[in-house]
């Protein structure tokens, strides 16, 4: 059975494949079709954050599907209320909507600013401040979040009610932000779609000053950059912010749907019975792996994924054909000589899979990957630079 050819003909074509079919994995190792092995340096994107079929993992999935696999809201289920307080005493946060992709948690994050707004200062201050550059998802109201014109062409109209300012410029978030009606702004700390750019401090210093003294919702997009892949909890950690409300999903499950939007302390309360719900929304066996997954990521856990982005900074860093890297934790962009989708061609060729961002090799390993690999794979990523 030629599933390439089968997959090419029914699946719809938005996605890029690379030409190989993963059949199997184990960690950071999986196999293909023809039994080939590859270091895995993508995570499915992020997601998987303790590897592929994980034990711990495996276990709190399979001991909650023979329990009950889902269970509509309306009752209360025992996996979504201690993933919900595990997350709060993890963030600081104080409540949690729970939901199935990275975009649901940003359109959850974008209806509670508008609300809350509405209700504190009429609904006439609804417009969103998103950075140009950034990448908030797919559904018309997150593209319309989303500050790169080009994912736009073709699907407009979109939801109304965004305006996009540079990162680092102060003076034009100020300007913006007196020439409109502004609920929220919403950023990332690591631009990760956007070719893995992290935010200035200082910029992020400013911004969030100048938000809390015009009492405008500061929304963190953690999509990407949460549950542990930077080094913290959450990214915002790393900067010393204290959002209003942070949306996050890709590896807080490990590889089950899920997406949450965490409210604080100004919006925990800004949803009233009926104003959303998502019928997947914090489905117990979501939730259970979610558990598995929050529950590792203590302080001396995060700490050993600084030390493994340190160690492959150290490997990389001025190795030829590397120009410069950027990034925090374990999400890491390679700008290279070569063009990046050559250098992922290379590696994929000698058993290592790496993704780009824009002109940037991207590196998102698990965040356990053992050292060993990591080894080996910044071996085979440096030959493919160096040509
Ligand atoms: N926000 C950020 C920062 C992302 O990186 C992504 C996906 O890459 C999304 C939102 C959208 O997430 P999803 O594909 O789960 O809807």
């Amino acid at each position: 059975m030629d599933i390439k050819a089968i997959d090419k003909e029914y699946v719809a074509n938005t996605y890029a494949r690379f030409p190989v079919q993963i059949v199997s994995g184990k960690g950071s190792l999986v196999w293909d079709e023809t039994g080939k092995e590859y270091i895995d340096m993508g995570s499915g994107i992020g997601v998987t954050a303790f590897g592929i079929a994980d034990e711990q993992w495996q276990k709190a999935v399979i001991d909650q599907i023979g329990k009950v696999q889902h269970m509509s809201n309306l009752y209360y289920t025992e996996p979504c209320a201690k993933l919900a307080q595990l997350l709060c005493q993890k963030s600081g946060m104080k409540k949690v909507f729970f939901c199935n992709s990275g975009a649901e948690a940003n359109e959850t994050a974008i209806k509670a600013a508008r609300k809350y707004s509405a209700e504190k200062k009429g609904n006439v201050c609804d417009t969103i401040i998103t950075l140009i550059n950034s990448f908030h998802g797919r559904t018309l109201t997150t593209l319309a979040a989303t500050g790169q014109d080009h994912f736009h062409e073709l699907f407009t109209p979109l939801t109304p009610g965004f305006v996009h300012v540079a990162a680092g410029d102060v003076a034009g978030l100020k300007e913006t932000i007196a020439n409109n009606k502004i609920a929220g702004i919403m950023i990332e700390c690591v631009q990760g779609e956007g070719g893995v750019i992290p935010l200035s401090p200082g910029f992020a210093k400013e911004l969030a000053a100048y938000l809390k003294e015009q009492d405008i919702l500061l929304m963190v997009d953690e999509v990407q950059t949460g549950n542990g892949r930077s080094g913290k909890m959450y990214a915002y950690m790393n900067y010393g912010l204290q959002p209003d409300v942070v949306s996050t999903a890709k590896g807080l499950a490990g590889g089950l749907p899920m997406g949450a939007t965490l409210l604080g302390e100004k919006v925990k309360d800004v949803f009233s019975y009926g104003d959303h719900g998502s019928t997947f929304g914090g489905n117990p066996v979501a939730a259970s792996a979610a558990l598995s997954v929050v529950e590792r990521l203590t302080d001396e856990f995060l700490a050993d994924v600084t030390r493994k982005s340190e160690l492959i900074r150290s490997l990389l860093e001025g190795a030829d054909g590397i120009e410069s890297i950027s990034g925090l934790g374990l999400m890491i962009g390679l700008k290279t000589v070569r063009p990046a989708a050559e250098v992922v061609a290379a590696c994929m060729e000698n058993g290592v899979l790496c993704l780009t961002a824009k002109d940037k090799v991207r590196l998102l390993p698990a965040l356990n990957i053992p050292d060993e690999l990591l080894i080996r794979a910044c071996d085979v990523i440096k030959a493919a630079c160096n040509i």
